[in-house]
Order: C-alpha cells, then sequence, then structure tokens
C-alpha cells in the first residue's frame, strides 16, 4: 500500500468528486443524485439534502480539480489550495472509529456541512500525498478529450487513464491504428 488506507479512500472519493463534472455531463444534477453519490463513498454524518448544500458540493469541485491540473509541477500552488481548505473549515485532526472502519483522521465533526467535511477529507489525503513527494500520481487521463483526473495508486506509476473506460477505448483506438498501417496499399 502507497498510503495509510484512509488516504486513499479519501483520494479516490475526491477524484470520483471531480469526475462528476467533466465531458460526460454533469453527474450531480440533483439532491438525488449527490444521495447516491454519498452512500456510494461510504461518506457517513450529517446530511441536509437542500440545493444549498449541492452547490457548496459543485463548489468545490474545480478547487479540487485545480489541485491535479497544478500536479508535480505546481507543488506550491497544490500546497496554497490544501491549506486554504483546511483553513477555511477550521480542520481540527483526530483521531476516530466509527461503523466498518477502524481509527482513521477526521479533521472535522461529523455534524460539519457535507461540503466542508468533504473538502477537509480530501485535503487532508493531499497533504499526505504532498509531503510523501508523490504528487506525480494526480494526473489527468491521457485519453484526448477526456479531461477526468486520475490517481495513479499502482506500484509501478502505470495508470494513465481514468475509470470511465478510457484505457478499453485507448487500447482499440490503438488497435485500429495498427490494423490499418499494417493493410497492404491498394
Ligand atoms: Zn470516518
Ligand atoms: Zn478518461
Amino acid at each position: 500500500m502507497l498510503f495509510a488506507h484512509d488516504t486513499e479512500v479519501s483520494l479516490v472519493a475526491a477524484a470520483a468528486l471531480v469526475n462528476t463534472t467533466g465531458s460526460d455531463g454533469e453527474k450531480l444534477p440533483d439532491v438525488a443524485a449527490l444521495d447516491e453519490f454519498f452512500r456510494a463513498y461510504g461518506w457517513t454524518g450529517r446530511r441536509e439534502h437542500t440545493a444549498a448544500e449541492l452547490r457548496a458540493v459543485h463548489d468545490l469541485r474545480p478547487r479540487l480539480r485545480r489541485v491535479w491540473e497544478l500536479g508535480e509541477a505546481g507543488e506550491d500552488g497544490v500546497v496554497e489550495i490544501v491549506n486554504a481548505l483546511l483553513r477555511e473549515s477550521n480542520a481540527l485532526p483526530q483521531l476516530v472509529k466509527h461503523d466498518e472502519w477502524s481509527y482513521h483522521l477526521h479533521a472535522t465533526p461529523s455534524d460539519a456541512p457535507l461540503a466542508s467535511r468533504m473538502a477537509v477529507e480530501a485535503a487532508m489525503a493531499l497533504v499526505d500525498v504532498v509531503r510523501s513527494g508523490e504528487l506525480s500520481r494526480l494526473r489527468i487521463c491521457e485519453l484526448p478529450g477526456c479531461g477526468n483526473v486520475v490517481v495513479d495508486l499502482s506500484k509501478n506509476r502505470s495508470k494513465r487513464f481514468c475509470d470511465a473506460g478510457c484505457g478499453n477505448r485507448a487500447a482499440v483506438t490503438a488497435y485500429r491504428a495498427r490494423k490499418a498501417a499494417s493493410r497492404p496499399h491498394p
């Protein structure tokens, strides 16, 4: 394992959140979609189920996306965003244990607004990434026109595509290109 388990889970969830808006359109169009996302990524704690809560979650996405866009080359900029996210939510790291999870870090109380918990959880995970000098693991999907963010947690740093099927699409494109190249000229 590259990072602590909770860090990896948080990075994957943060990337998934960023990727709810992208080339495929809006995947969190309403509160029901947010409910589904909340469940799918194992979130717990207070919910409002309001348009304001949804908007606050939407507003977090471009700030997190910026972290991926800056990446390794933009470390100072990443740190600025991470520190701002922690500061704005008055993050206070505490080890907690709940549901099926063993001890892990929470830096906001469970009754803090959802967007602020999401922001801080992502920021805490990014703290680990920056401290370990692993920002190169945060990349943009290499399939042209995709633009989704990728968290590469593989041993050999081999993850190039996002989880929306871009790896398969790239393989098909490469296969067709090879076939076309090997076809004799008429
Ligand atoms: Zn937790
Ligand atoms: Zn992709």
